[in-house]
């Protein structure tokens, strides 16, 4: 247990914030003392894997647990199924990587994704036409009041876009110790998404191999190397709004794009819905390339909020704040972070 520990390299917008206390975890028992040290002195735990999906807006006033656990085994094979379980503290695209080489298919859309496994089911990573929720059989987790472990299924999950149980109801009460994926044997690729299909459209039949590779090639062109310029991703979602909403803003904006909403927010199922793309709301608000102080708005991808270097948290944290305040007021159109708030906004 280290005290009063600086972050910044636990974090991907590379935000010097300090951290009260901060421990790392490979084990179970490992995080049952974690939990037994906060609850001991009264503080909060915050579970933290790669980093890459957070804002730490202050210094943080608990205990910081950082899950550093390894393993992957295949528990099951039948039928040219494989059910393969990974331990929360696994880096994300090795653990892609490692599945590709050892010929189980299915994750291949999903590498360069940053993080770490166990986060991969909190907020149902996404990209390039493939969803995890729909690879994932179950999560084991270990309760932080009781200190006891149990298996969710899918459906106990919740999974929507961007979005599961994980970030509502049990948002702080579970620690994922491991996620069970159910991958093929069979080399099966899906190009569905626009972007990805023209990029393998010279190969007459596309390999999990060239999927792979192309996924890689289109992230590392598109988005700002975290290692290099501060960033968590996209900052926001994209928004599923009322086909009334959108056909009044329509009416001003005719090229405003729309896609079909897919799996809306558990929380807030809207009937009618669509989906329209965050990243052109943030760019006619006047955002793209922006920057105020040290934080900016990505030049290549609006989406993306940047620390150009030396940035506070209170920097990125105006700037996001300034942004939804402009794509509200010029569309009517809230737009909702897809980084998690540390401590959460009020409304969250
Ligand atoms: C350049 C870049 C590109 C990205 N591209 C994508 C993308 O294409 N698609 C996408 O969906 N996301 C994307 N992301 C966001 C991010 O990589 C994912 O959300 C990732 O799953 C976060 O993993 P992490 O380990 O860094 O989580 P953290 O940032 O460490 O944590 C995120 C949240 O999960 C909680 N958490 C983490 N681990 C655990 C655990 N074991 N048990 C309980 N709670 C836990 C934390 O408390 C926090 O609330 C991108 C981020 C970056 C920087």
């Amino acid at each position: 247990m280290q005290e009063n520990f600086d972050l910044q390299a636990h974090n991907t917008f590379g935000l010097s914030v300090r951290a009260r206390y901060f421990c790392e975890a490979a084990s179970v028992q490992q995080c049952r003392d974690a939990l037994q040290f906060a609850c001991a002195a009264d503080l909060p735990l915050l579970v933290l894997g790669g980093g890459s999906n957070v804002l730490f807006r202050e210094d943080y006033p608990g205990v910081v647990l950082h899950m550093t656990s390894r393993g992957i085994d295949v528990i099951n094979e039948s039928a040219g199924t494989v059910l393969v379980r990974a331990a929360g503290g696994e880096n994300w695209h090795g653990f892609v990587q490692h599945c590709l080489h050892t010929g189980m298919h299915g994750l291949e859309n999903l590498a360069l994704i940053p993080g770490c496994v166990g986060a991969a089911p909190i907020q149902n990573i996404g990209a390039y036409g493939v969803e995890v929720k729909d690879l994932i059989t179950a999560v084991e987790v270990l309760d932080v009041t009781t200190g006891e472990i149990a298996e969710l299924s899918r459906e106990q999950c919740e999974f929507g876009y961007r979005d599961s149980i994980f970030k509502r109801g049990l948002r702080g009460r579970k620690i994922i110790l491991s996620v069970t994926f159910r991958l093929q044997r069979a080399p099966l690729v899906n190009v569905s998404y626009a972007a990805l299909a023209q990029a393998v459209s010279h190969i007459v039949d596309p390999q999990p191999q060239q999927v792979f590779d192309a996924v890689c090639a289109i992230r590392r062109s598109k988005l700002p190397d975290p290692a290099a310029l501060g960033n968590a991703g996209s900052f926001f979602k994209n928004p599923v709004i009322s086909r009334g909403l959108f056909e009044k803003v329509a009416r001003d904006w005719p090229e405003l794009p729309a896609f079909p909403a897919g799996d809306a927010p558990h929380t807030s199922v809207v009937r009618d819905s669509v989906k329209v793309p965050a990243a052109w709301l943030i760019e006619k608000a006047g955002w793209k390339g922006r920057r105020l102080g040290h934080a900016g708005v990505y030049e290549l991808q609006p989406l993306v909020l940047v620390n150009h270097g030396g940035a506070s948290a209170a920097d990125i944290t105006s700037l996001a704040e300034q942004v939804m305040g402009s794509v509200e007021q010029k569309f009517g159109i809230r737009l909702e972070p897809e980084v998690q708030w540390i401590p959460p906004r009020s409304m969250d």
